[in-house]
């Protein structure tokens, strides 16, 4: 009990019941929700109770006890605005025992609210969705105690209940967000580019409690009961099922479900709420509310993909309390699907028919997150941090995502669906000209042919290689395939992702990279080290992978199998020395050796190679050319150590340009030194996969590289109209420029000799 104001004297079971009452009592639901106010403000000992619900996108003072009257449907707050707005932004409570001195507090002096200084308000949520705000306010600087604030949020769920039924009859549109159904455009992170139209599938579809006060509190503790024990035989059979099937749902994150099952404190909590008055339903929802807040706090990517299980777990005890939120059957999917999630993991996308989704959008998600991955390999756009995605995203909208730029229309009104339409014919017209080269090499004008060769991670990736015409796969990133799993590929698994790799290249050549992990690609299964300042540069690649030689070695001993009889090639990723090379190299030999004491067959030929992205290498290709069988200039780690400048923050990303003179010269001096010593020099970054780019990286010198699969159409384009002698002897005296970028002077040649880019 708080000393400025007691928790509702009468307890929380028992003011539950009289709202209740209040609630289906007689007269309109205007003078019901009038009785409300009246009655919370008594039972919390406020001198104001307000209710403030959505409408037309706004916050409207519906009822209150203790401001003026006259405010009621004529104040209203943006979301965002004022303190009111910011909890019905952030979805999360407010206790301050001096409100007014918050930066937030925006006084409306229509309502009188200048005599009260403390405030505490929470949100109203119906299906996980901010529909109004519900506040209390004192005259003294009254501390709201936490017990307050929970009984505060049980309110509030009772009343979202009355907020979904009568009151909306009586006014349409109260407490419905995006009820004028408007046209909306989200801007967020494109994650993987591309233009889709489709319908909203929610991923998750939203449960709407219809009842949350109980009428038998036993009978609710019992349902909670049954449906926590048919969850728990639920995940148990889900693990059996991961355990025989390798590669099926993993069994980490069930361990982990499982785990959750039978955490005693979730129980707790929830028996809790039941207790407090709640339905079996009201308090899973109740508790989950709890989670999410606590889940948007936690900065730690790995801490918050587990509280995601516990909210993957709490829809399915959900699913175990209602008959109405099953899981949507593949047949209900539309052809044109846009799946609408807060986030996923790779498996829960692949658990759909991946041909019938178009885009996915998510509210949370990373570059890095594995569902991103996935969804490149598969070419399916994707945006992420679409702020308030599952608000304003109702099940069925017509949605169009635009990859390339990060945005989502919802509901698209005739501009957005004209430059839609556009675009789409216009990236049609330039797919139908790819294709019709794909048979065709990528020979320039005066004869010279370049190899275009693929980027690739995951067997998604592999019917690129014919879709493309590519000649083969320059860079193989074999860590994709150990991030989306949550356990770690034995050597048996390895071999046969690898071999299934090797069959369906069909003999064209695959660079296989060894494991590129660490850093900020951290592997669920391995430890992590969150003490690193500098990630990127610090314990990864082949560094972690010499100072745990048995992964290392694994993968290796897998390689080596998979390719039986057929040639193999292996690159080393992040040497920064020789030595390193050596001490890589030497671990393969080993490996090599055993295979032959096993009497394995191993593969026809082995090509060793290195990745060439950390710039000290590139002063000691002397002793490290007569070593290696080919290089790969790895441009976007390259460029990042070369000029200091991190490739993944979006403010320095036009700092540098990779057709600077200094880059430029640095990749020239790779390829001479390379071609002089006769080892085959090629390039997989970023860089390769843009025409401009592409042409100059040719112009240097290369004649093999290797981006990804949506690249290879329009470099192929170039290629094809290049007069490279005009080319080389344009760009003869570049490298001692003082300029910046020479990306304007190279346009420009482009522009004048009729170079595609
Ligand atoms: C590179 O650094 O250029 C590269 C191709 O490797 P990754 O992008 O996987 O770091
Ligand atoms: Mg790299």
């Amino acid at each position: 009990m708080n000393a400025a104001g007691p928790v509702a004297p009468s307890g929380p079971r028992i003011l539950l019941r009289r709202l209740r009452q209040v609630m289906a009592g007689p007269g309109t639901a205007q003078e019901r929700m009038d009785q409300l106010v009246v009655t919370i403000a008594a039972n919390m000992v406020a001198e104001v109770c307000s209710i403030y619900l959505l409408r037309d996108g706004a916050l409207e003072l519906f009822a209150t006890e203790g401001l003026k009257r006259s405010a009621i449907h004529e104040t209203t707050l943006r979301v965002g605005e004022g303190l009111v707005g910011q909890i019905a932004q952030l979805a999360r409570p407010v206790a301050l025992s001096e409100a007014r001195s918050h930066p937030n507090f925006a006084a409306r002096p229509e309502t009188g609210e200048e005599d009260y200084h403390s405030l505490m308000g929470v949100p109203v949520l119906r299906g996980g969705r901010v529909v109004g705000v519900l506040v209390l306010q004192n005259r003294t600087n009254r501390s709201y105690s936490n017990d307050e604030v929970e009984v505060m949020q049980t309110i509030a769920m009772v009343l979202a209940e009355m907020v979904g039924g009568a009151l909306q009859e009586e006014i349409p549109g109260a407490g419905v967000l995006g009820a004028d159904g408007l046209p909306r455009r989200i801007a967020g992170l494109a994650l993987n580019e591309g233009l889709a139209r489709g319908v909203a599938v929610l991923h998750e579809p939203r449960i709407v409690v219809e009842q949350h006060v109980a009428d038998d509190i036993d009978v609710e503790a019992a349902r909670l009961n049954t449906a926590v024990a048919e969850l728990r035989i639920q995940v148990d059979g889900m693990l059996q099922a991961a355990i025989a099937e390798p590669g099926g749902e993993s069994r980490d994150i069930l361990e982990t479900y499982r785990m959750f099952a039978h955490d005693k404190g979730w129980m707790a909590r929830m028996h809790e709420a039941v207790q407090s008055g709640l339905t079996a339903e009201a308090a899973v929802e109740r508790v989950q509310v709890e989670n999410r807040a606590r889940m948007s706090e936690i900065g730690d990517a790995y801490l918050r993909e587990r509280l995601h299980d516990l909210e993957d777990l709490s829809n399915r005890l959900m699913r175990h309390l209602t008959v109405s939120g099953g899981q949507m059957a593949d047949d209900d999917l539309p052809d044109q699907a846009v799946v609408v999630a807060w986030n996923m993991g790779p498996a829960e996308l692949l658990d759909y028919d991946v041909g019938r989704v178009k885009a996915l959008v998510l509210e949370e998600g990373s570059p890095t997150s594995h569902v991103a991955i996935v969804a490149r390999a598969l070419q399916i756009p994707v945006i992420g941090r679409l702020d308030q995605l599952l608000d304003i995203v109702e099940s069925g909208d017509d949605l169009v995502v635009d990859g390339d730029n990060g945005q989502l229309f919802v509901r698209p009104g005739t501009d957005a669906l004209e430059a839609f339409g556009a675009n789409l014919e216009l990236r049609q017209a330039k797919a139908a000209q790819y294709a019709a080269l794909r048979d065709q090499p990528a020979v320039s004008k005066d004869g010279t042919r370049i190899q275009l060769n693929l980027n690739a991670g995951l067997l998604a990736d592999l019917p690129h290689l014919d879709e493309t015409g590519a000649d083969g796969i320059g860079l193989y990133r074999t860590e994709l395939h150990f991030m989306v799993r949550a356990t770690l590929p034995t050597v048996s698994v390895q071999t046969e992702f690898y071999s299934r790799v090797l069959d369906q290249a069909r003999g064209r050549p695959v660079l296989f990279r060894t494991l590129d992990v660490g850093g900020d690609k951290m592997l669920p299964y391995l430890t992590r080290y969150d003490d690193e300042q500098n990630p990127a540069m610090g314990w990864r690649a082949i560094r972690l992978s010499l100072d745990r030689p048995v992964l290392l070695r694994m993968q290796i001993r897998a390689l080596l199998k998979a390719a039986a009889d057929r040639p193999l090639a292996i690159m080393f990723p992040m040497i920064a020395e020789v030595s390193e090379f050596r001490a890589a190299r030497g671990l393969l030999e080993r490996e090599v050796e055993r295979q032959h004491r096993m009497g394995e067959v191993g593969p026809s030929s082995l090509q060793v190679g290195t990745m060439l992205e950390v710039p000290s290498l590139a002063w000691q290709l002397g002793a490290l050319l007569p070593m290696v069988d080919f290089v790969s200039i790895g441009s976007n780690d390259l460029m990042q150590f070369l000029f200091a400048s991190d490739r993944g923050n979006p403010r320095l990303a036009n700092r540098y340009d990779e057709l600077s003179p200094a880059a430029l010269s640095i990749v020239r001096d790779i390829v001479r030194r390379c071609s002089a010593a006769g080892v085959p020099v090629s390039l997989c970054g970023e860089a390769a996969g843009r025409p401009i780019d592409a042409m100059a990286l040719i112009g240097l010198g290369l004649r093999s590289i290797s981006m990804r699969a949506a690249s290879i159409g329009a470099v192929k384009m170039m290629v094809r109209s290049l007069d490279l002698a005009a080319l080389q002897a344009f760009m003869e005296d570049f490298y001692d420029s003082p300029e910046h970028s020479l990306r304007e002077a190279l346009t420009k040649f482009a522009e004048d000799h009729g170079v595609a880019i």
